[in-house]
């Protein structure tokens, strides 16, 4: 673990008409500390705002230190954003697992492609998932006494050897234990288990998911739920690894084996309890499970449901805001990887009864990774640049923004949608979520 030391918050945001822009502050300030604490993170800057009469240290951008007094109601917001959740830098993971996606980049892109987190305080905030394998026990008092729960933790297995094997660190093994830490202090936790062919499949998985079902007892259980997620390979990844990829008939098997548990699980909790991602379906060719069976979606950002709420979503959506017709026509490609192209045909065929709009599908594979069958969210900008060069592409692309980085412009392969716009000649509109889908294939063009 290596940690860079406390710096000042600073601020990149300021939102209009909140207690921060009235008292003057621009973006390039900086937060000191609250009341005579420095923040360490957003975490501690939330708690520590959360008072009424607030003392304020803040540095402006010429370096001046002003002092501020604030009172305001309890749960008051200043109304400030910061570049980063971390004022005192990112944890860092010191695991070394063979199918970390990290390790799995090309080499000799930016230095911070290469950052592998495995932070507590991003798994409370952002809901990212962490091994517990770096924690000190400062770190393990501080989520007790601040109450930081639900966390995300990856599981992948709870016998002490395949965990340490898998992690590749001998701290591994002590999941069990902790998973009991979190019961005595009522504290929860969502739980994932990447399933490699071979190491931890099979009665390995079965014996995982019954120990994890015990912790989901009693009236705080400490495992909320399970995400069982396969594993993802690129052609970047260390050739001396021992993964094997997930076959179409390891898929289909691996929904055997949980399908049968889900059934044991909801007659013991009247809940499913572990969920399979949507990527296993995709891979075995199989229908996705009906929308009730995700309850309330609790793994939805671990890809458990995310197609089965995006095509109900879209339905409901595509009746409110469809026209009947478009006054001047319009063609455009919507890309998604090719692992949805089945599942998203019918909505395709949907946007096309729009008398004047024509939206072609363009579901590719990622040869950037080496992927025959891709997630739309590994798609990159060069795999966009390869495949649709020359094609008729028409008004434009319809791009999910789920292939760029979280915030940002960027791929995953770090060219940024203007870069891929300029090569492929063409407009790029980005489709954050199904709403923006819509207008842009209603909307006039310019
Ligand atoms: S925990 Fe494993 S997969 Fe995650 S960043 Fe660390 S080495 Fe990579």
């Amino acid at each position: 673990m290596s940690k860079t030391s406390l710096r000042p918050a600073l601020i990149n945001q300021v939102l209009p008409h909140s207690i921060a822009a009235e008292i003057g502050f621009t973006p390039g300030d900086a937060i000191v500390s609250i009341n005579g604490s420095q923040p360490r993170d957003l975490i501690d800057y939330q708690f520590l705002c959360a008072d009424e009469y607030l003392e304020l240290e803040v540095l402006d951008q010429k370096g001046k230190i002003h002092h501020l007094e604030i009172e305001k109601d309890y749960d008051e917001d200043l109304g400030l954003g910061f570049t980063t959740a971390l004022f005192d830098g990112l944890i860092q993971c010191n695991n070394h697992c063979p199918f970390c996606f990290i390790d799995q980049q090309p080499p000799g892109k930016r230095a911070s492609l290469y950052d592998k987190d495995d932070d507590y305080r991003l798994s409370f905030l952002y809901g990212s998932y962490l091994t517990l394998t770096n924690l000190t026990e400062k770190e393990w008092q501080r989520i007790q006494q601040m109450r930081l729960s639900p966390l995300y933790v990856s599981v992948h297995a709870t016998d002490p050897d395949t965990r340490i094997q898998l992690l590749k660190n001998p701290r591994a093994g002590q999941i069990l234990e902790q998973l009991k830490w979190f019961q005595e202090n009522r504290l929860q936790i969502h739980a994932q288990v990447v399933v490699c062919p071979g190491i931890n499949d099979g009665q390995q998985l079965t014996q995982t998911l019954l120990e994890l079902a015990q912790f989901h007892q009693g009236d705080c259980p400490a495992v909320l739920s399970v995400a069982v997620v396969p594993v993802g390979l690129t052609r970047f990844r260390p050739t001396e690894d021992p993964l094997i990829p997930v076959s179409p008939a390891k898929a289909q098997e691996i929904i055997t084996q949980v399908q049968a548990l889900q059934t044991q699980f909801k007659a013991q909790f009247q809940s499913h309890f572990a969920w399979l991602a949507d990527e296993w379906f995709l891979i075995a060719q199989a229908d996705l499970p009906p929308e009730s069976d995700y309850e309330d979606y609790p793994q939805i950002g671990n890809g458990v449901g995310s197609i089965r709420q995006f095509l109900r979503q879209f339905h409901t959506l595509a009746s409110a805001r469809l026209p009947q017709h478009l006054s001047t026509p319009k063609v455009l490609t919507w890309v998604v990887g090719n692992a949805v192209e089945k599942a998203f045909n019918p909505l395709v065929n949907r946007l096309n009864q729009v008398s004047g709009l024509t939206v072609n599908l363009a579901a590719l594979n990622s040869d950037y990774w080496g992927q025959e069958i891709t997630v739309t969210g590994l798609l990159t900008g060069q795999d966009l640049i390869e495949k649709l060069s020359g094609k008729n592409l028409g008004e434009g692309i319809l791009l999910p923004t789920l292939m760029l980085k979280h915030d940002d412009t960027r791929f995953l392969d770090d060219l940024t949608v203007e870069e891929v716009s300029q090569r492929l000649k063409t407009r790029i509109f980005c489709c954050q979520d199904i709403e923006s889908l819509l207008d842009h294939c209603v909307e006039i063009p310019d």
